[in-house]
């Protein structure tokens, strides 16, 4: 067989000048934001040629696909997923859903994680992606490249990929969109003499099942999402935890196996732990919860003029993408967000981008977007590490993609149901994924009797 001589520029170059109009787009990883891109550009074949999406594992869903294989710390094979054994879904499928696909309707509000790895298998296998993702595929550089076309000067991204047969290949791209989930890097807080700690150190990311706690003294670090509810079934399974947190002391009812305490402080020279008011505990298990760091280990900072830290990734515009260079996007970095209609409506955007229905200001003005955000929330007392949180700042943000992009608006009943679950886990976080929900109307929503 022939072998061709040309460098993937020049044979981009060429297949481009034949192909003018598609736009080629990589999309680095499979799951939920992945698929979402790949269905959407699928459905531009008008501006945009098929995808390639590249996968590192075998497998589409990511952080959905559950390994039930414990990632220790000295374990070699890196485990993407953070899922637990008996991990529910905290949001109702009827906000959690892709707008334009709902889950099965026999299915209960709140699912197990396997529930949401049929769902997306089914999103991929409905909306035909799987021919188009490269498994088992990892993507190890992503670059910018000045490039002539046409006597026109223009700029591609040369994506660097390795198979599991350690074959290295590069392609470029008009596009490169960054969909490798945020929830795999775990984040541990410096605290001092952590050596001294006899007993396990772990992260979340590496939690399975409660069984193996059974009887031991745990000191669960962080009372976010993942701290509460591992707090909750370990105590369920007879530990004796210690929830440690920086939070206003939490007033509804725990089980009661949980204590609630300070921030750790530091770990003293006999092993001791001691927390922000000077107490002192022995405890065999000491589990952060505390959350992840970003990491975009195939991309390099400066040269995208990127601030990229572990709670941060700035200057994006709309969250999206940097304003030095903006056939980059990054789906889905932002915090307490109902995750898959946040891609649908990110995704859309970035594509009217592309096509030009969406006419960016220049590279200052949209800085000068960003780091006014920034200034105002710092302003206001928020923390670096939470500038990416949401909350209910997302609706307006939803709103305002669709109006740009000139795509579909969320319906509002998404919010008023996403905002009932919150209270309704406020008050009862052992209890609220009891309440099955219906859709009525786009802005209705009415509980409804368990079906099961
Ligand atoms: P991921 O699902 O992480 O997918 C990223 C993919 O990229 C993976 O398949 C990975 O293998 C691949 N990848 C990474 N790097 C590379 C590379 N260099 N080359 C090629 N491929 C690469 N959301 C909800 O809506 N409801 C919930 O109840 C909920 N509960 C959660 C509970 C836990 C414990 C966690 C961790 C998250 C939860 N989420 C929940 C949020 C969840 O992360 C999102 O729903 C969503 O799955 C994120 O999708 P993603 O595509 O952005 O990232």
């Amino acid at each position: 067989s022939s072998v061709s001589k040309d460098s993937p520029l020049t044979a981009y170059c060429k297949k481009r000048a034949s192909e003018m109009s598609n736009r080629r787009v990589a999309i680095v990883g499979a799951g939920a934001a992945g698929l979402c891109a790949a269905r959407h550009i699928m459905a531009h074949s008008k501006h945009f040629a098929s995808p390639v999406v590249f996968e590192q594992t075998e497998t589409v869903g990511g952080t959905w696909f559950y390994e039930d294989s414990e990632e220790t710390q000295d374990s070699r094979r890196h485990v993407h997923s953070s899922m637990y054994r008996n991990l529910r879904t905290n949001l109702p499928k009827e906000v959690m859903m892709f707008p334009d696909f709902p889950f099965d309707a026999h299915l209960p509000s709140f699912l197990p994680h396997q529930d949401v790895q049929k769902y997306l298998e089914r999103y991929c296998e409905h909306f035909a992606i799987t021919p188009h993702i490269k498994f088992n595929t990892a993507v190890e550089e992503a670059r910018p490249i000045a490039m002539e076309m046409d006597r026109e000067k223009t700029m591609a991204w040369e994506v660097t990929t390795r198979d599991q047969h350690g074959t290295q290949n590069t392609e470029t791209f008009d596009s490169v969109f960054i969909c490798t989930g945020h929830y795999s890097d775990p984040h541990i807080p410096p605290i001092p003499g952590l050596q001294y700690f006899k007993g396990k150190v772990m992260h979340s990311h590496a939690y399975r099942r409660p069984e193996p706690f059974a009887g031991q003294s745990v000191i669960v670090f962080g009372a976010g999402a993942s701290g509460l509810d591992i707090s909750i079934e370990l105590a369920k399974a007879m530990a004796q935890v210690m929830l440690s947190h920086g939070k206003p002391a939490l007033t509804f009812s725990l089980p009661p196996g949980i204590q609630q305490a300070p921030p750790l402080s530091r770990v003293i020279e006999d092993g001791r732990v001691q927390f922000k008011d000077g107490s002192l505990v022995e405890a065999e298990v000491l589990m952060f919860c505390t959350g992840y760091n970003f990491s975009f280990p195939f991309l390099h900072p400066e040269q995208l003029h990127l601030d990229i830290r572990d709670h941060l990734v700035a200057p994006l515009y709309r969250f999206i993408l940097p304003p030095a260079y903006p056939s980059l996007f990054f789906f889905g970095i932002c915090k307490t967000i109902c995750p898959f209609p946040h891609f649908h409506c990110q995704v859309q955007f970035a594509l009217a981008v592309l096509d030009g229905t969406v006419k960016l200001p220049s590279r200052e003005e949209m800085e000068r977007e960003v780091q006014n955000m920034v200034d105002r929330k710092t302003a206001m007392g928020v923390l670096e590490r939470h500038l990416l949180r949401m909350e209910s700042e997302q609706w307006r943000y939803y709103q305002c993609l669709a109006d740009s992009g000139g795509f579909s608006p969320l319906p509002p009943v998404i919010q008023s149901l996403y905002e009932e679950v919150a209270r309704q886990r406020q008050k009862h976080p052992q209890k609220y994924r009891n309440a099955n929900y219906r859709l009525v109307t786009d802005t209705q929503w009415e509980s409804i009797e368990k079906t099961h």
